[in-house]
């Protein structure tokens, strides 16, 4: 009787192995498969991705998974990481043509040729270069005098969560202070997707939305917006996108690197496609001081999955000291907070006593200064003929190229000692266009755009 049952045990276990051989084998002719459809679509040059095909795939699966009573969450689980891995291997094939350069990359590049002893005119990164608020330099000095220099609450000083709460009109249990805007979007999409998931991403876009996504094997959906509709949204797209994998649509305005505000009514209608999907919506607002039109934040649609992303980086010139903060319901914030326990302990407590200091004050002189220097980069680019959207916020212009592309146009300057951020950093179809950054004074950003168009007189 026990051999009889240790045969069967053997038997189940072999019959295991020999399934999970056939399905390794499967995945591996489907990916294949794949590669070849990735070709044809090359050669015929259409989008890796259709969404039509998938959604089929998916109503397939989800039907067989009812039929042969398989939970349908698991069953996406697995068809999400095929997707993912078949989408990998035809983007694999495209991207062997050329690497996507974001603007931290030329940033880097420009640094190293820097340490070199080359002078650089940095038109490519989103850092003021005005001094933060005086009475942040005393801080540090107070906080060294008075040993205030220790590990804190993961979520942040009791004193800094007060004053961001009173900011935003929250309370206290509703605010995270996190080490930068970035780190408050990385620790809420990990925290609250899961591998397979999918979320929505409105291009062009700063690519570390996509970055976090991929970095937990998280799908991202990107609804593409076009220089002809001013950068607006197709919201009756957004809606045909939602599928069971949809968890999150993230938000980022005023938008780098456009300079879009999207108005109310657009907005409302979001977050009611958030609702009614039960979606998170992670608004990036870490721009919003910069604004030339009313800009309404999330918190003004009192919807409970929204999660608000800010930055003392941009606001106060504070890029270095590293703090931001994100504002949810108290269950959003413990799952972020939990990435920071594990990550970081808490934001350096100098630094969180430094951003306190600058809330006392607006920064009234930061923002009319950017919307000058956005004025002034945007006068020079019409007068070198080049098309652009109007920006309504921010802190850049995105112009289109008459002609060649952007790598080859950012390349060449960077020769010159002028760099600028390639539109295709923001997404894949945005070749055309470059990212001019106004975050210098005029007369350095005079000589800059002085030399761009120089070098693209050159290329005519
Ligand atoms: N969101 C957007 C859209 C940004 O452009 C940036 C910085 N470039 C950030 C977030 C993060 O900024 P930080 O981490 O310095 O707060």
């Amino acid at each position: 009787m026990v051999m009889g049952k240790n045969d069967e045990l053997e038997s189940l276990r072999h019959q295991v192995s020999d399934i999970t051989a056939q399905i390794i084998r499967n995945v591996h002719r489907r990916m294949e498969l794949a590669k070849q459809i990735g070709e044809i679509k090359s050669s015929l040059g259409i989008d890796v991705k259709d969404e039509k095909v998938e959604q089929e795939i998916r109503l397939r699966v989800l039907s067989l998974a009812d039929e042969i009573g398989m939970g349908r969450d698991f069953a996406l689980q697995l068809l999400n990481v095929l997707l993912e891995e078949s989408e990998q291997a035809q983007v694999q094939k495209r991207l062997q043509k050329g690497q996507r350069q974001t603007h931290l990359g030329i940033f880097m590049k420009a640094k190293q040729l820097e340490a070199s002893g080359k002078r650089i005119i940095h038109m490519e990164i989103g850092e003021p270069d005005y001094p933060p608020p005086a009475r942040v330099g005393e801080s540090l000095a107070d906080s060294f005098r008075l040993r205030q220099y220790h590990y804190t609450d993961t979520r942040g000083i009791p004193k800094l969560r007060d004053a961001i709460a009173e900011k935003e009109g929250v309370s206290e249990d509703e605010v995270v202070v996190t080490p930068g805007g970035r780190f408050a979007v990385f620790s809420a999409i990990t925290s609250l997707l899961k591998a397979g998931q999918e979320l929505i991403v409105i291009e062009p876009a700063w690519p570390a939305y996509k970055q976090c996504a991929d970095f937990i094997g998280a799908r991202t959906k990107v609804l593409r917006t076009t220089f002809a509709n001013k950068w607006t949204p197709d919201l009756q797209q957004l809606e045909e996108m939602m599928n069971p994998s949809t968890k999150m649509i993230v938000l980022n305005y005023p938008n780098n690197p456009t300079g879009k505000i999207l108005d109310g009514k657009r907005l409302e209608r979001i977050v009611s496609v958030a609702k009614d999907n039960g979606l998170y919506l992670l608004s990036d607002e870490v721009y919003a001081d910069y604004t030339l039109k009313k800009f309404a934040s999330i918190h003004e649609y009192g919807y409970d999955k929204s999660i608000l992303v800010s930055s003392f980086s941009k606001r106060y010139a504070m890029t270095g000291f590293r703090v931001g903060y994100a504002v949810a319901n108290n269950d959003i914030i413990a799952k972020i907070a939990s990435v920071q326990a594990i990550g970081i302990t808490s934001v350096a407590e100098p630094m969180q006593r430094a951003a306190l200091a600058a809330m006392s004050e607006y920064p009234s002189e930061n923002v009319r200064m950017m919307k000058k220097r956005l004025d002034f980069v945007c006068g020079k680019l019409k007068e070198m003929s080049l098309r652009f959207v109007e920006p309504e916020g921010a802190m850049y212009v995105y112009p289109e190229l008459p002609r060649g592309e952007d790598i080859e146009l950012v390349e060449k300057l960077l020769e010159k000692g002028v760099a600028i951020a390639p539109g295709s950093g923001f997404g894949d179809y945005y070749r055309q266009f470059v990212r001019i950054s106004a975050c210098q004074p005029e007369k350095i950003l005079e000589k800059g755009l002085t030399i761009m168009a120089s070098v693209m007189k050159e290329q005519a």
